[in-house]
């Protein structure tokens, strides 16, 4: 006789779409609750219980060391480079690296889903999670949808389909809650490909943004912050245009990020297998972390497909680091003249590879402490990594 499992997950209820999350405004909407595996989320959810450094443990074998300059900012690792596909995929965000390890990941067999997301049909950014099962459907879901997304909502249909290996793409706050309940989900081999993450927005705030920085928001494909200290967008002409960090209107712009996103200190998607972006590159390049052999085994099947340079790092961002933590406090906007004048100074004196990643990994944990000091003092202590807590030490912050 064949026993049924009725684990208790399988007894709770997924919340209403409308109703308030159990980590309120701080939610990022990762699709956790979502599912009936909203029983596990006092223990999951990365903004209720934060647990970095428990889940790297189990994740990688070991927690970071505070102790090692690398790890301390982009985390536990093997090895860290600069690629680009040596044919890059048509409409994905960079390179398509990304697509190409989940397609080849799939098509040898060593998955049988992936979860990426795909857009809706009328909205080019409204994320749309999918298990995905040719690769037809991951090269449908290449390129960012900037906007909150939940993967996670997925999860029921990821145990209800008996599949037993898996491959989930997603960013930090997905992939924390993901590694909570990885054991609950009855996979045989769960591979976990991240991308970092900063300043995500809901489909409103991204609006807000788009029409305040973009001089045709309705026609925006992509967009990018890139090493330049420009934001890069792309048009559905094909034209670019760039706008200088500098020149953003902070002041309107001070509210448009998720108040999640201004209180994450997981940049850099510490739990993932392995994570590609492109901050710690140079101009043009992704940026790889292999956080452990999964990430490893994962990256042997495209390294045939890259090109790829070791890290590099130039420069010294502190000054600018400083410098732009009243800056921004003060919602101080640049007229656009100097805004470009600075883009092109900093862009030659600047910091560059992985100081730049450093660069931004400092101003946003700063941001971010003083939000959550501000807005939330009664979690700082628990809620900010130790790791967090050192990099944010380096600098002098306002009340
Ligand atoms: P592609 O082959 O185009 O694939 C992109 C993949 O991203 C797809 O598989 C899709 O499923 C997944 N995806 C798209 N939108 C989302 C979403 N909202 N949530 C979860 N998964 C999604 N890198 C940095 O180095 N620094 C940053 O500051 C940074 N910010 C980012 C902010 C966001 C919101 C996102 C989604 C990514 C960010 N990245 C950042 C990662 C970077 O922009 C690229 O996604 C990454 O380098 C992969 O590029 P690719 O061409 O290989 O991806
Ligand atoms: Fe639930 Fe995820 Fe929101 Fe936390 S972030 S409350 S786990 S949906």
């Amino acid at each position: 006789m064949t026993s049924i499992d009725f684990t208790k997950h399988k007894k709770a209820r997924a919340l209403k779409p409308t109703s308030r999350r159990p980590a309120k405004e701080l939610c990022s909407e990762c699709g956790l609750c979502d599912t009936y595996y909203i029983h596990y989320v006092k223990e999951a959810c990365a903004f209720i219980n934060q647990q970095i450094g428990e889940l790297e443990e189990k994740a990688h074998t070991r927690s970071r060391d505070l102790d090692n300059a690398n790890e301390l900012y982009f985390g536990v690792h093997q090895d860290m480079m600069a690629a680009r596909k040596q044919q890059p995929i048509e409409g994905a965000q960079w390179t398509g690296i990304v697509s190409s390890i989940a397609i080849e990941m799939l098509n040898r067999g060593l998955v049988e889903g992936v979860v990426c997301v795909q857009n809706t049909k009328e909205d080019r950014f409204q994320p749309m999670p999918v298990i995905a099962r040719t690769p037809e459907e991951i090269l449908a879901a290449r390129v960012n949808k900037p906007t909150l997304s939940p993967n996670l909502s997925i999860l029921e249909q990821v145990e209800k389909s008996g599949m037993k290996r898996l491959l989930v793409i997603g960013v930090g706050c997905q992939i924390q809650a993901l590694r909570a309940v990885e054991k609950q989900l009855g996979l045989e081999k769960l591979y976990v490909l991240g991308t970092p993450c900063v300043d995500n927005v809901n489909r409103a705030g991204l609006q807000k943004f788009l029409e305040t920085t973009s001089r045709s928001p309705n026609t925006v494909v992509h967009y990018e912050f890139m090493q330049d200290f420009r934001v890069h967008f792309k048009h559905e002409d094909g034209s670019t245009e760039t706008v200088p960090f500098f020149g953003l209107k902070t002041n309107q712009l001070k509210d448009v990020f998720a108040p999640s996103c201004m209180s994450c200190f997981d940049y850099v998607n510490s739990l993932a297998d392995l994570v590609v972006g492109y901050m710690g590159a140079p101009f043009g390049w992704q940026w790889i972390v292999v956080r452990n052999n999964t990430g490893k085994e994962m990256l042997d099947l495209v390294k045939d497909q890259l090109d790829t340079q070791p890290v590099m790092s130039k420069g010294n961002r502190k000054e600018a680091v400083q410098q732009s933590i009243p800056a921004y406090d003060k919602g101080v906007t640049l007229p656009m003249w100097a805004a470009k004048l600075m883009g092109v100074v900093i862009e030659r004196i600047g910091p560059k590879g992985l100081e730049y990643a450093r660069f931004s990994i400092d101003s946003h944990f700063t941001r971010n402490y003083l939000y959550v000091k501000r807005n939330h003092p009664e979690k700082l202590e628990e809620h900010v990594p130790e790791f967090a807590k050192r990099i944010v030490g380096q600098y002098k912050l306002p009340e």
